[in-house]
């Protein structure tokens, strides 16, 4: 199969991901917020988080970041009891850089609402 190396270059990953890491935080304590977040580093309404867990368990990576100032963290870790990953990841599209994930970021945004309503 033809694989195109994904271009993650257009992403930053500094100080902001303290920043954005709070977002995480806060998803593991209680209500998460609604997406898309205010970005605590330029301060419009972009920031999207995605969790992904591998098959039959919890463990599997996480990310957060902003579709304007392309800030990003990511990270292993243990997807929340309340998530669910969405169908429409392929895991085989992942990447350090959210590069996959903020092309479906409505959809991703959509999904995470929707857990978060019925949680
Ligand atoms: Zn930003």
């Amino acid at each position: 199969m033809a694989h195109t190396p994904v271009d993650e270059s257009a992403w930053q990953d500094d100080d902001a991901r303290d920043l954005l890491q709070e977002t995480l935080r806060k998803a593991w304590e209680g209500p998460a917020e609604r997406m898309p977040a205010q970005c605590p580093r330029c301060a419009h309404e972009a920031v999207h988080a995605y969790f992904h867990a591998r098959p039959g368990g919890r463990l599997g990576g996480c990310w957060v970041w902003c579709s304007s100032c392309r800030a990003y963290t990511h990270g292993s870790s243990r997807a929340p009891a309340w998530w669910r990953n969405l169908e429409d990841v392929e895991e085989s599209s992942l990447t350090a850089a959210p590069v996959a994930l903020d092309a479906m970021s409505a959809r991703i945004d959509a999904h995470w609402n929707a857990l978060r309503r019925g949680g």
